[in-house]
């Protein structure tokens, strides 16, 4: 036999009844967004090197370890599978000028591509679901954001999920916190680790995001960016919280928070549970006010969040709230493989009226198998009613109806009821009323 042949390592199929559940967030997803007046953006799977290169910064985990680059054999462009899609929405809403006539506001989902160790809640290709509003300055639509976020939390019936927030300020505040944060590691440097050492002089406001818990009391000590704001900076952030709170929604400010992507500017937010072992972040974003520049197009405000899918559905595990699965209203036993000329209409007809119909099928044998088979099968679909086309029956066009829950206990025999093939749309309209 040929050697079989797997999925990528940290990359998932997603199947049945699991890709039930995605669907169903999905639809929750699009339903909110509609109440919020966001419009659906899908840009291409792979976009050249340098949007992420320009885009992320060059001194990020991203563009450092995590993208799976390549070239192009026909051409020899430089190509990579996106890791995240903010800086692509921008690239796509520049390209087509779409803030022409007004800001917008948009939303994307999709798989992304990290080459990471994958790990509970850390896969190397996800899905994110993420709100972007472009040409707006805040920090109303900020709030905006971060209450949609919520009001998501609450539709889908999750709990003990926490709000931090923080301001980044503007370029030239954090330039002077840089220098004032550099000096103060430079003066421990005795403690740094490789990855701090390395940073200290390309990116040393990210070593403050490091995970490492010998350097966390460095770091709790470490001057503050919040010290180094400028008035407006600081209106903005007081003006987001006082919308927040006029909301009612709890937060806290971790002036720690900063991001991986280097695009971020004032508001930068992070929605975290406790549930989900090390990989607790579900949802993060903020504002980007810079990135429309950096790319090479005009100046434009933004604000943006992504969410993990995987995590957001692995906590919705956890807290046991996820949705049944699909049944059939109906699953058609047909003892005889000659009726199907005579039965697949029928049972088409019924689907035009909405109902769902199984129809049991031929299996890898090509024949129909038992009766008793067939009801095992009908039983187990979850289906309320078996249309039975016996022979007989339909020899006088007819049609039985078997309920297949209820009251009835599992030996006793059935009330079967006998339906002319005539009136089959009239049953399931009687059926779809309940
Ligand atoms: P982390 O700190 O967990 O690596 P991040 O800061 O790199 O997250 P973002 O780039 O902000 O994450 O992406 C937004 C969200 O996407 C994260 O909060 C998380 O829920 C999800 N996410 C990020 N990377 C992965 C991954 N490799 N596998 C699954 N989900 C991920
Ligand atoms: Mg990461």
């Amino acid at each position: 036999m040929a050697e079989r042949i797997t999925a990528v390592k940290g990359m998932n199929d997603i199947a049945p009844p699991t890709s039930a559940h995605w669907e169903w967030l999905e639809d929750r997803l699009r339903q909110l967004m509609g109440r919020y007046g966001y419009r659906n953006l899908r840009t291409p799977v792979v976009e050249p090197t340098a949007l992420f290169i320009r885009g992320l910064g060059e001194v990020t985990d991203i563009v450092e370890k995590e993208m799976y680059s390549f070239e192009d054999r026909l051409n020899g462009e430089q190509l990579t599978l996106r890791p995240e899609n903010t800086a692509g929405v921008v690239r796509a809403v520049a390209e087509a000028n779409m803030l022409y006539d007004g800001a917008k506001r948009l939303y994307y989902m999709g798989p992304m591509f990290r080459h990471e160790r994958p790990q509970r809640g850390r896969y190397r290709q996800f899905h994110q679901f993420g709100a972007e509003a472009l040409g707006f300055a805040g920090p109303d639509v900020d709030a905006e954001l971060i209450v949609m976020a919520c009001d998501l939390w609450r539709d889908l019936g999750l709990q003990g999920i926490e709000l931090q927030i923080n301001s980044l300020g503007q370029p030239d505040e954090r330039l002077a916190h840089r220098q004032a944060l550099i000096a103060y590691l430079e003066s421990h440097a005795d403690l740094l680790d490789e990855d701090a050492r390395r940073r200290l002089h390309t990116n040393p406001l990210r070593i403050l995001d490091t995970k490492n818990p010998s350097m966390q009391s460095l770091v709790e000590a470490a001057p503050r960016l919040m010290d180094h704001l400028g008035e407006a900076s600081l209106a903005h952030f007081s003006r987001l919280r006082e919308l927040l709170d006029a909301h009612g929604v709890g937060y806290s400010v971790n002036p720690r928070l900063v991001r991986g992507m280097d695009y971020y500017n004032l508001s930068v937010f992070e929605f975290v549970t406790t549930q989900l072992g090390s990989q607790g972040t579900i949802c993060a974003g903020g504002r980007y006010d810079g990135l429309f520049a950096q790319l090479g197009a005009k100046a434009a405000p933004a604000v943006g969040w992504a969410l993990g899918m995987e995590r957001i559905l692995e906590l919705l595990k956890e807290q046991d709230r996820l949705p049944g699965q699909p049944v059939p209203d109906v699953y058609a036993v047909v003892p005889d493989v000659s009726a199907l000329a005579r039965v697949m209409p029928v049972l088409q007809a019924l689907r035009r009226k909405g109902v769902a119909v199984q129809m049991h099928a031929a299996g890898p044998d090509g024949a129909m198998g038992s009766m008793k088979s067939q009801f095992k099968k009908a039983d187990a679909s979850g289906a309320s009613h078996a249309l039975v086309f016996g022979a007989d029956e339909l020899a006088q066009g007819m049609v039985a109806v078997k309920p297949l829950r209820g009251e009835r206990k599992a030996e006793e025999p059935v009330a079967q009821q006998m339906l002319p093939l005539s009136q089959t749309e009239d049953w399931a309209e009687r059926l779809l009323r309940g």
